[in-house]
């Protein structure tokens, strides 16, 4: 039994699987790996006050080592669907080029593990030499409440236990082979408050204005970086992202001032260590006077998967169908690595991100051919 990567993730591509829709797309995954006698697990999540979930697991083989294939079939939504050159869920392809919302982030790579899983399978007598599994969520781009972080736990108290994931988020700036995530920055919100004593603007003495001292501790706050970067890492970073008064008159000095904040932070800071550094340097600034600062829960920590024996392996299975090094990255934002990096090991690579998000997101057919190439080894290597 084998699968075409292209005329699958074509497939893919013509279900409108937008968050939290599954809109068919795990059904067509479902019946490939139950024909490829996979053990699959529809299951959906619910969660008060969010949308239910359909999320997929499905596994071969019963010893180990095992590993995880792990992936989202849900897309973010395709905009002005009149700007796009094809019909985002058509699946069109012209020039060799596969268009679709999701061709790159991620239903394409998903299409490439699975043809990539599928030929080794059938060039070892149907089985692995360990166990092969897919997890699938269809609550990636969403709020990831009824996702990745729940079928992880389902899985878990089935009592499975994973080896090593690869995760299959577009992970190249430009080309194939570029790039390999080997782990992630945490990421944290905060709201800097700061109360003052309204009054009128023109007799400032009787009030006390808050978007005073906010600026100066604003300022106080950014004024140094968070550190200098690590081994694997860029420097942390905050960048305020709003600054309000909500004051909508031209003589009125406002009771409170805010400002929002986020944290891309790396492995020289723990959530607890940033939020200590942020407090004393606005306490610094703000020399005895009032403010608090508001941290929002984060799910988002951040991890390294350290270079060795599997990361090796990623990359020369990438090199040898690329004739490139990738390199060893942990930019960009969170992914469902970030869950994932709780139960063993995870790297991602998957396909060129230039254009996931966008109007005519689309991906290369070679692209997709030597993507599933490159799972073929990765597989081969791992079960050798
Ligand atoms: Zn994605």
């Amino acid at each position: 039994m084998s699968v075409d990567p292209v005329t699958f993730a074509r497939d893919l591509l013509r279900c409108p699987s937008v968050t939290p829709h599954e809109g068919g797309a795990l059904a067509l995954i479902e019946k490939v790996l139950a024909g490829a006698g996979f053990s699959v697990h529809r299951v959906t999540f619910s969660e008060p006050g969010a949308d239910d979930v359909e999320n997929l697991y499905a596994r071969i083989g019963t010893t180990g080592p095992h590993l995880v294939l792990a992936g989202h079939t849900d897309v973010v939504p395709p905009g002005d669907e009149t700007r796009w050159r094809h019909s985002p869920f058509a699946g069109d392809i012209a020039d060799g080029v596969l268009f679709g919302r999701g061709a790159v982030d991620m239903k394409g790579a998903i299409a490439c593990k699975l043809a990539a899983a599928l030929d080794h399978l059938a060039a070892n007598g149907g089985k692995p030499n360990g166990s092969i599994s897919f997890l699938i969520t269809g609550d990636e781009e969403g709020i990831a409440v009824n996702g990745t972080v729940k079928l992880l736990r389902w899985a878990a108290a089935r009592g499975e236990k994973f080896d090593h994931c690869i995760l299959g988020e577009p992970t190249n700036p430009r080309a194939l082979g570029d790039m390999v995530k080997i782990g992630r920055r945490g990421s944290l919100n905060g709201t800097l408050i700061v109360p003052g004593t309204q009054g009128h603007v023109a007799y400032p003495a009787l009030a006390d204005n808050p978007v005073r001292r906010i600026v100066a501790v604003m300022a106080a706050v950014m004024a140094e970086p968070l550190d200098a970067g690590s081994d694997h890492f860029d420097p942390s970073n905050l960048e305020f992202t709003s600054v309000d008064v909500g004051n909508k008159t031209v003589n009125v000095i406002p009771a409170e001032a805010r400002a929002r904040f986020n944290i891309r932070f790396n492995d020289r800071h723990t959530q607890a260590s940033l939020k200590a550094l942020i407090e004393a340097r606005a306490a610094a600034a703000a020399r005895g006077g009032r403010f608090r600062i508001e941290w929002e829960p984060s799910n988002a920590d951040v991890f390294l998967t350290k270079p060795g024996a599997f990361v090796d392996l990623v990359s020369a299975a990438i090199a040898e169908v690329t004739g490139r090094k990738p390199a060893l990255s942990t930019s960009g934002g969170t992914s469902d690595a970030r869950f994932i990096k709780d139960y063993c090991p995870v790297v991602e690579f998957g396909l060129v991100n230039d254009t996931m998000h966008k109007i005519d997101e689309r991906v290369a057919m070679r692209d997709l051919a030597a993507l599933t190439a490159i799972y073929r080894r990765i597989l081969d290597r791992y079960f050798a």
